[in-house]
């Protein structure tokens, strides 16, 4: 039989190290189990680090005491971290797109701690529909006869086409077969709601008569799909939603248009590039129109639908709604947000989203007067900063060609590459992320407001 190693027995049992009295002020914050797992944890890497080699170091009890403050320090962090998002993507859906204007935040919290009306009618004291909370403002904000909302607009996609049409054919252009993040894309999300693809013209150009042509009494939608994060350029020919509409209506089936991003206002007001709005869209005759929430709108993660009564009523009572309606934290959040759209006298201030997209440039220039000595300080004399103009995008989808001007602060090391700078900038507590073009790591400032924030 071979020794143990002397190091291996040294080590304290679980329960010696569980009695030391420097870990009971740790007992006292955090509970025994979590503790116990984590002593276990501990322990078992030191037996296969000695063993291995790798760890030669007698260890006594304050030494251990101190690995598991270390780790509990690590882990005290939430794993959903806030972040600096100096990318220049406004609407960045890796980094949770839009921000909640302060008004839908408080709403979120008070939804949260007290009992609320979600489904509840107080004058009648009786059950309530949770549409409604959000229903009025919708149909007020798009003219359309009645709106629904779902977990988000992929949800919404699904369940319209699954009312609409299933077990029938959906009419939709080869031009408008999209894929959006690479998990959402038209043909499969079609297939899972039951509608047979009935794809028409080619990709860059659609006619009329090629969906007469595929009409039949088959056909349940006729789908238009907004491309939101790519443009057919050059011999291009793609049929308006009218002409659709007219179509539908002759032959008696439903039309239905996924804008994706969907605006509740003209974006062109404040100088930015336009994206189809959807009361637009509504007065055009779309039966059914599908939007995100937390796109351009600047709401909470939602599919919105809105559209012809008849239709949304349908929608309302398929099975499937069930399964992907909205929880009271959302309906909160994206009321108010909806409340802001139609009261705030100065929705881009009140709405993080718009705030962003139209800040003007001076103000940016201001801010990188006060950031540049600051990061300097921070880096030393072997880095260069310059600020230069650069394009932010609105992301999401959203306008793809169309880019914003913005301001950047360009971050060189005549030894470091750009992605070592990124790498800097991402160790930094909240982690600060930019963006590297042309071999450059640049702080885009477009959502930046204070200049401390980019400071590594
Ligand atoms: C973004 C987008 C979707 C998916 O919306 P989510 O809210 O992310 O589920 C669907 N269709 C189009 C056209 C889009 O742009």
């Amino acid at each position: 039989m071979t020794k143990p190693h002397p190091l291996l027995r040294a080590l304290p049992s679980v329960e010696k190290l569980l009695a030391a009295s420097a870990l009971q002020p740790i007992l006292a914050r955090y509970n025994r189990t979590y503790i116990t797992d984590l002593i276990r944890q501990m322990l078992e890497t030191l037996r296969r680090d000695i063993l291995s080699g790798a760890h030669t170091a007698p260890l006594a009890e304050p030494d251990l005491v101190e690995r598991i403050t270390t780790r509990l320090r690590s882990e005290d962090r939430s794993p959903l971290r806030s972040v600096i998002n100096a990318t220049g993507t406004v609407l960045h859906t890796n980094l949770g797109r839009a921000l909640l204007a302060q008004a839908a935040v408080d709403e979120m919290v008070r939804a949260a701690s007290t009992p609320v009306t979600l489904e509840y009618e107080v004058s009648r004291a009786g059950r309530g529909d949770r549409d409604d909370l959000v229903e009025a403002d919708l149909t007020a904000l798009t003219g359309a006869e009645a709106a629904t909302v779902v977990n988000n607009n992929a949800a919404a996609v699904l369940l319209a086409l699954n009312t609409l049409a299933e077990g029938r054919e959906g009419v939709v252009s080869r031009g408008e077969l999209i894929e959006i993040g690479g998990s959402f894309r038209i043909p499969e999300v079609m297939r899972k709601s039951g509608v047979v693809l009935r794809e028409v013209g080619t990709t860059n150009r659609t006619h009329p008569r090629d969906y007469a042509d595929a009409i039949s009494d088959r056909t349940g939608v006729l789908l238009k799909v907004h491309t939101s994060n790519y443009r057919v350029v050059g011999f291009t020919a793609e049929v308006g939603l009218e002409e659709l509409v007219a179509l539908g209506k002759e032959h008696g089936i439903p039309v239905m248009e996924d804008l994706g991003a969907g605006a509740l206002i003209d974006l062109a007001q404040y100088g930015l590039p336009k994206e189809p709005v959807v009361a637009e869209r509504v007065a055009k005759g779309a039966d059914v129109v599908t939007f995100s929430g937390d796109k351009l709108l600047g709401g909470p993660q939602a599919g919105l639908i809105v559209g012809r009564k008849a239709w949304v009523d349908q929608i309302k009572k398929n099975p499937l709604k069930r399964a992907l309606r909205l929880d009271k934290l959302t309906l909160a959040a994206l009321s108010a947000t909806l409340r802001l759209y139609r009261r705030s006298p100065r929705l881009p201030h009140d709405l993080p989203t718009l705030r962003w997209l139209t800040r003007p440039l001076n103000d940016m220039a201001a801010l990188a007067a006060q950031a540049v000595p600051l990061i300097r300080q921070a880096l030393g004399s072997a880095f260069s900063l310059s600020v230069e103009e650069a394009t932010a995008q609105i992301g999401s989808g959203a306008l793809p060609e169309e880019e914003i001007p913005s301001t950047v602060i360009a971050v060189r090391h005549s030894e470091l590459s750009a992605e070592k700078i990124a790498q800097r900038f991402r160790q930094a507590e909240p982690p600060i992320l930019g963006r590297i073009h042309n071999d450059t790591f640049l702080l885009d400032l477009r959502g930046i407001f204070d200049p401390q924030d980019l400071v590594p």
